[in-house]
């Protein structure tokens, strides 16, 4: 299949205007619906992962979770696009880019900000999780702001890449291979190989850390390995926050997921 090219046509109602991204699964783009002529995103399955059954599995998924989770924190899915060997979930475009973004311009944000966003990514995860849904891989890439995030309105700051997302009543928690991110990754996953809602608290709390410091509480030398080691046993360095944001945190990155509050419980 040939590559998207500006201008395209995407099914009946869409056209394909700029690449915005790069993903796991493929490319990222903005669309125009031209029913409407709003901006949209789509996020398109690579061509040579559609002949994937579990890909594609995996990419449905995500749309079909997404589209009976609404909440101003989470991006919304509008649609399914299957044309040909083309897949493509098509969604509101957030326009001021991922939280990565602002750490790399920004290098730490202020305790208020920090805790405003943890605050909305938590939000988010307490009407997941209301649905048997864990995220499973909350990073600050996966954490999109609207470009008036600052004012925190209640839709600034929007979850994405329910890619690996699970249900949990699916019981699909296997022990099978690592999905997700070594520095973002709950010492239950670790070590046990599977994990529950409390792991997507833990893994906020690694994003709360490193909004505040600037680095994961675990990165430092040595191998993804090294990394898991003391996620499991080291105790986070404490930060110089004020101490009730730092309560919180320090029981979000709890070593035991019964001693973590939930998401709602986190975020009041
Ligand atoms: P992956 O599964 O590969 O991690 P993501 O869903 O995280 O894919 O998307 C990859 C990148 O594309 C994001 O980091 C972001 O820059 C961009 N992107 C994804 N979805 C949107 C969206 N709805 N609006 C704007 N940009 C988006
Ligand atoms: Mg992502």
């Amino acid at each position: 299949m040939a590559p998207v090219s500006p201008g395209e046509a995407l099914g009946a109602a869409y056209r394909f205007q700029t690449r915005i991204g790069q993903g796991a699964f493929g490319e990222v783009w903005t669309a125009v619906d031209t029913r409407t002529g709003n901006t949209v995103a789509a996020k398109l399955l690579r061509p040579e992962h559609a002949a994937n059954r579990d890909l594609v599995a995996r990419f449905v998924t995500e749309r079909s979770v997404l589209i009976g989770l609404r909440h101003p924190a989470i991006v919304a899915v509008r649609d399914l696009v299957v044309e040909g060997d083309r897949l493509a979930i098509v969604m509101d475009y957030v326009d001021g880019g991922s939280v990565r973004e602002l750490l790399d311009a920004s290098g730490t944000l202020a305790p208020a900000t920090a805790a405003q966003i943890a605050r909305h990514v938590l939000l988010g995860l307490a009407t997941a999780h209301e649905h048997q849904v864990l995220h499973r891989d909350i990073k600050p890439d996966n954490v999109l702001l609207t470009t008036d995030w600052e004012q925190f309105s209640p839709a600034a700051v929007r979850l994405t890449d329910f890619g690996i997302a699970r249900l949990v009543t699916e019981g699909s928690t296997g022990t099978r291979g690592l999905i997700g991110t070594p520095e973002y990754m709950s010492p239950e996953m670790l070590t046990a190989g599977h994990c529950s809602y409390p792991a997507d608290v833990y893994s906020t709390g690694v994003l709360l850390y490193e909004l505040l410091a600037g680095r994961t509480p675990f990165a430092g030398p040595g191998t993804d390995y090294a990394i898991a080691q003391r996620h499991v046993t080291q105790p986070p360095e404490p930060l110089p926050v004020p101490a009730p944001l730092w309560e919180v945190l320090a029981r979000m990155l709890d070593k035991s997921p019964e001693r973590r509050p939930a998401a709602a419980e986190a975020a009041a």
